[in-house]
């Protein structure tokens, strides 16, 4: 078994990842699969407080699914979230694609 926060980190991991590899001009179809994932991970993501407050977020914060940079920002808003209500620090959105696809430059 794992616990929430190793499920967290695998799973930030994934979806911060995807996001990074999303198209830059998804098609129609593609916003709508990626709207259909969203809200299908949050009802079966397995730590189920999250899933609430996350589903929550998502009423209020609707995803951002027309480029691969909106849905980036768009998640990485969403993770702050998080971390702000674990009274974790604020992660700089303006370096999500060097987190999680460039890597650091040299
Ligand atoms: P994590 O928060 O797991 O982050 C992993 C890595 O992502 C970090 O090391 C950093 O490099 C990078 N990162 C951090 N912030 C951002 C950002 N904003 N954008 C891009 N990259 C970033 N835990 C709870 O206790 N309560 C909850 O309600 C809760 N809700 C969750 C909801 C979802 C959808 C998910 C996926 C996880 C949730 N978790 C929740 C788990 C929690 O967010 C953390 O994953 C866990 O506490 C481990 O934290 P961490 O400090 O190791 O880093």
């Amino acid at each position: 078994p794992v616990d929430s926060e190793q499920l967290g980190q695998a799973t930030w991991t994934f979806l911060h990842t995807m996001a990074a590899y999303y198209p830059e001009r998804p098609s129609p179809s593609q916003m709508e699969s990626m709207r259909t994932f969203l809200s299908t991970f949050s009802q079966f993501y397995p730590c189920w407080y999250c899933a609430d407050a996350f589903r929550e977020d998502m009423e209020i914060n609707p995803p951002q699914v027309a480029s691969r940079r909106k849905l980036s920002q768009w998640l990485c808003e969403r993770h702050n979230v998080v971390n702000v209500r674990l009274g974790k620090g604020v992660f700089d959105c303006a370096k999500v694609d060097e987190r999680w696809r460039d890597g650091p430059a040299d």
